[in-house]
């Protein structure tokens, strides 16, 4: 029998599975992602998990014939490390991946993408088109894309391809971006961010009868959707939040002609109705090219795992005529 395993590297989780040669997903492992000492506890880590995976699939780790790894970034691909992680703490500097693995599945066939380039593999896998042309967005914690373009997953010559939520989208500037620089995307639209956005409005005009609670510390992006269709000033920061997130979408449809794009990440996947449905009712207004198929992701919280297994089946590609 030929096995293929997954792994998704996250700031909060570590998760593996294991799949048989159609791909179904016979064993599953998740782990806490160590916060310390050193990147060292993180490679050990991805290995428990997916020796547990493995366990739990009844194989041997060396069974396996390939494996795709999903992991926050930055990566330097050329190692098969991640390099000092923003998301985690300080301490971890490098966190070494493909070599370990190999060694512990007995395999080089280890492939290694950023978290949302394995998402528009495992898009472009599982979209019943199998289409050439793709991008995977997700709107989470902050906003990045993976983006698949002539049957090529793009990663350029560093592996930062796809860090679409640093366009300038404001040239205004009236946010400051986490990375320093003012009116990006994700300044305005990540769930870290809505609730600085909505602040920043609300500051704009103090007399404005709102529900919203803009000066409590734990305010955040969750309080501004349960708002929504209540509370008039929380509509008028959706109504932005549609018009940017709009902006971005159609920026990068300009820039790479998908035929279809997959919106993923938790402010997507908790708020679709406030967040997917309005871009594709806008888009219309902004693209110049023919406009692709807008959808939510409907591989959920998979979508990471999903297109690890996708990209260790076909060659780090998601594309099935390589099954
Ligand atoms: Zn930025």
């Amino acid at each position: 029998m030929t096995y293929y395993v997954g792994v998704d590297l996250g700031a909060t989780n570590v998760r593996a599975v294991v799949a048989d040669a159609e791909g179904r997903i016979i064993g599953t492992a998740k782990r806490g992602t160590p916060r310390g000492p050193t990147g060292i506890a993180v490679t050990e880590a991805v290995l428990g998990v997916t020796r547990e995976a493995c366990d739990d699939a009844g194989i041997d780790p060396e069974d396996a014939v390939s494996a795709g790894i999903g992991s926050i970034g930055p990566l330097d691909l050329a190692e098969g490390a991640v390099e000092n992680p923003a998301n985690l703490p300080d301490t971890i500097d490098r966190i070494p991946l493909t070599g370990p693995l190999s060694v512990l599945l007995d395999t080089d066939r280890v492939y290694l993408h950023n978290d949302t380039n394995a998402g528009v593999i495992g898009e472009r896998f599982h979209s019943e088109r199998n289409p050439d042309d793709v991008v995977y967005i997700t709107v989470s914690t902050g906003i990045g894309a993976g983006v698949c373009i002539d049957g090529h997953v793009v990663s350029g010559w560093d592996g930062n391809a796809g860090e679409v939520g640093h366009m300038t989208v404001d040239p205004h500037g009236f946010m400051t971006c986490g990375c320093g620089h003012d009116g990006h995307w994700e300044a305005y639209c990540s769930g870290k961010n809505i609730p600085r956005y909505a602040y920043e409005l609300y500051e704009e005009d103090p007399t404005v009868d709102t529900d919203l609670p803009v000066d409590d510390p734990d305010f955040s992006a969750v309080d501004v959707f349960q708002h929504a269709g209540d509370d008039e000033f929380a509509d008028y920061v959706i109504d932005q939040l549609c018009h940017w997130n709009a902006m971005g979408v159609a920026n990068v449809i300009h820039a790479y002609a998908p035929i279809v794009v997959y919106i993923g990440g938790a402010v997507a996947l908790r708020n679709p109705t406030q967040v997917v449905d309005p871009i594709r009712e806008r888009i219309e207004e902004m693209v110049m090219v023919n406009i692709p198929d807008i959808q939510l992701t409907s591989l959920g919280d998979d979508v990471v795992v999903k297109g690890a297994v996708a990209s260790a089946m076909t060659g780090g590609t998601g594309d099935r005529a390589r099954l």
